[in-house]
């Protein structure tokens, strides 16, 4: 490609309107630019980064054994009406009519889409196990779009489904994509990890998140420095400490008097007591029933694991009515003794006596509480965010405690669309089975701005060779030179003959404009022909994540270059 011949239409400025480093770099190497709020156009080189995502996803689906369709972006209703989710998914599901007054919606996912066509055309067993997948635009009606491409409404995404006869086929559908996930990170050469993933409302039990580790992700995650645990901070288990003796017999239980203290803080103030020694009384509405979590002062209450404990669709903090029904007190000073709700604990309160929890009374608190004694619980169980000092679940290893981009998501769905849906296939004895799912989503875009967030320095991107725009950018230095401009055309033939991706800067300005947008667009390989150079027979290569450039004489660049694509692309095999 020629630069004058193309269109890359850098910023020297750092736009005010964005945050993250990605965002920044994408709109000042004129890869995109905003239409309107989360809506955006990609410009030439920044479609080839996401073409070049593309690729390498089409070719370890179509590895995978996975098959491509596309399907529709505007859905009907009607399947969502069946699905259940045309009422429970939220707002970001834009939905509109058509000129027949018709409900419609554009698909923020597929689910329904996949499922409607796999019920009308898979009859057999013996057609199964399947996986169908597509890249295509979705659309989310996303509160708070930001950070670019990372968080917008319409985005690319690569979605797959697979459908298998039972959950031990489903198992190996999931394994494979999972296999195939860590090939596509690995081959754009990014640094990541498959983290346990609370499934949410989708209603699978088992997901990983494909995160890219950075510091400006939205997700906080943990990692163990000893084995390969890692996990979602909401998802994260917490290993149950091993029961102790109680250090002091129980004392007396008795009432104090704490005047409008209500919060753990103003508890620890006012009765000059560490928050480890306090039991916290968390009343809950979970699908209307009533239900306490008890945690240890200074824990924090994990909602997704005390939700998915109670197996409830939704779950809310008590309002203050409710709460006055259960313990006959305002807010603030709920407690476990003589409690009328079912309860359960943290494994931490295990180990504690004599503690203080609310007394059910307006205005008091009760000290030298004991379990059994004084109350006992419906359960024990892992409640609780894990917290720096926490020990790996798996090994007891240390933790590390860092953020990460969601840029993949696999996911086991079960029978939950196949059974909404009543999506069956006829197995081996001729009786009708609900379909096994699994589903599984890439960000297309999000994957190249979490690369560009992951690899930058203060001049630009600094791409991983496989999704840069190009592989080579071709500086001739003085345009009205003959010699340069000679010298620079037989290495661009030389590219081309052997299938390299060179953009050749054939502009006329100034050297170090043309270093400048080469850097800002962060192309791996970077050959300088200029006139000094020249005249010793020599052009400068250099890697663009590299300090130092080298001279090599112009009668070998033509075999150096792709042998030194291959070493970039040998890195992250
Ligand atoms: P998130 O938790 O980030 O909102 P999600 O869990 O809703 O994402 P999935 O439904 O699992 O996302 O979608 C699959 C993939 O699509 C995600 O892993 C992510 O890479 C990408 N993706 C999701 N939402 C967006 C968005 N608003 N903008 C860009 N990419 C997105
Ligand atoms: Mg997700």
């Amino acid at each position: 490609m020629l630069y004058s011949n193309y269109f890359v239409p850098t910023i020297k400025e750092i736009p005010s309107d964005a945050e993250v480093v990605s965002h920044q770099l994408m709109l000042r190497a004129g890869m995109i630019r905003k239409l309107t709020s989360g809506i955006y156009t990609f410009l030439p080189a920044g479609l080839k980064a996401i073409r070049k995502v593309e690729n390498i996803v089409r070719e370890e689906m179509n590895r995978s054994g996975a098959i491509e369709v596309l399907m529709p972006a505007v859905q009907p209703a009607e399947l969502w009406q069946e699905s259940g989710r045309w009422e429970f998914y939220g707002k970001e599901l834009l939905r509109f009519k058509d000129r027949h007054n018709h409900d419609c919606c554009i698909g923020p996912t597929h689910e329904e889409v996949i499922t409607d066509l796999v019920r009308k055309e898979i009859r057999s067993y013996r057609q199964l196990p399947v996986n169908f997948y597509q890249i295509q635009t979705k659309f989310r009606d996303e509160i708070r779009p930001r950070f670019g491409v990372m968080r917008c409404k319409e985005f690319i995404m690569k979605d797959a489904y697979s459908f298998d006869v039972d959950a031990t086929g489903a198992d190996k559908s999931y394994e494979i994509m999972y296999d195939a996930y860590t090939r596509i990170f690995r081959r754009c050469g990014l640094t990541f990890r498959a983290v346990e993933a609370d499934s949410g409302s989708i209603g699978g039990s088992y997901s990983h998140e494909f995160m890219v580790l950075s510091d400006t992700g939205e997700d906080e995650i943990v990692n163990c420095l000893s084995c390969s645990y890692a996990a979602n901070l909401e998802k994260a288990e917490v290993k149950a400490a091993s029961p102790e003796p109680a250090d002091r017999p129980p004392g007396i239980l008795e009432e104090v008097r704490t005047p409008d203290v209500r919060t753990i803080e103003e508890l620890t103030a006012f009765l000059s007591l560490p928050p480890d020694q306090i039991v916290k009384t968390l009343i809950f509405s979970a699908d209307g029933n009533v239900v306490a979590a008890l945690i240890r002062g200074d824990h924090e209450l994990n909602e997704v694991k005390f939700k998915n404990l109670l197996g409830a669709e939704q779950i809310e903090l008590a309002d203050p009515r409710l709460v006055a029904e259960v313990t006959g007190a305002p807010m603030g000073f709920a407690g476990p003794v003589r409690l009328k709700a079912k309860m359960i604990a943290d494994h931490a309160i295990r180990n504690m006596a004599n503690f203080v929890t609310g007394a059910n009374k307006e205005d008091f608190h009760l000290r030298n509480v004991n379990l059994e004694r004084d109350f006992s619980v419906n359960q024990f169980a892992d409640l609780r965010m894990i917290m720096a000092g926490d020990r790996c679940p798996r090994c007891d290893g240390e933790l590390n405690f860092g953020r990460g981009i969601e840029v993949g998501h696999v996911f086991k769905l079960g029978t939950k669309y196949s059974k909404a849906m009543h999506a069956v296939f006829l197995d081996e004895q001729g009786g009708e089975k609900l379909f096994f799912m699994g589903c599984y989503g890439i960000g297309i875009a999000r994957t190249v701005a979490a690369a560009i967030e992951q690899k930058h320095d203060q001049d630009g991107i600094i791409f991983p060779i496989s999704i840069a725009p190009f592989e080579v950018c071709l500086l001739p230095l003085q345009m009205h030179e003959r010699e340069v401009v000679d010298a620079a055309q037989k290495i661009y033939d030389a590219c081309l003959a052997c299938g390299v991706d060179v953009l050749m800067d054939d502009r006329d300005v100034r050297p170090g404009v043309k270093f400048k947008d080469a850097d800002l667009l962060g192309i791996p390989l970077r050959v300088t022909v200029g006139e000094r150079t020249l005249k010793e027979g020599m052009v400068e290569i250099k890697v663009r994540s590299e300090r130092e450039s080298a001279k090599v004489p112009l009668s070998e660049a033509p075999a150096l270059i792709p042998a030194k694509i291959k070493a970039l692309y040998d890195q992250i095999k």
